[in-house]
């Protein structure tokens, strides 16, 4: 999970954790570009879109780039709801959407849809 919000990582981390699943945190693109090349893949990425350094849109591009990564589920989690905003992500390669405020249904139901499962 990569947002620049403690209190929205702390929030996902627990629907994920209740849902069985283990997280690895993230407060920007570039520490999770970082954290990525020494743990690895994950089984997918939940992303924020507004953060410092680098953010969502610009993670996911440089993820993408990568053709070893291409397997990995990506749900962008943000405020940006616009038209634009969705179609701007789903072409950088996102594979889901969710807006802001989400709930632990909407969650499931995105990972559930994308085959992930604890
Ligand atoms: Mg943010």
């Amino acid at each position: 999970m990569v947002d620049d919000s403690r209190g929205i990582r702390l929030a996902i981390g627990g629907i994920l954790k209740s849902l069985g699943m283990s997280i690895s945190e993230a407060a920007d693109g570039q520490e999770a570009l970082d954290s990525l090349s020494s743990e690895g893949l994950p089984d997918a990425i939940l992303l924020d879109w507004n953060m410092p350094v680098m953010n969502g849109i610009e993670f996911l591009k440089e993820f993408r780039a990568d053709a070893v990564n291409a397997a990995c589920p990506v749900i962008m989690v943000t405020t940006n709801s616009d038209f634009e905003n969705i179609t701007e992500a789903l072409s950088a390669g996102a594979n889901e959407y969710v807006m802001k405020p989400f709930d632990k249904e909407m969650l499931f139901g995105k990972l559930d849809a994308l085959g992930v499962h604890a």
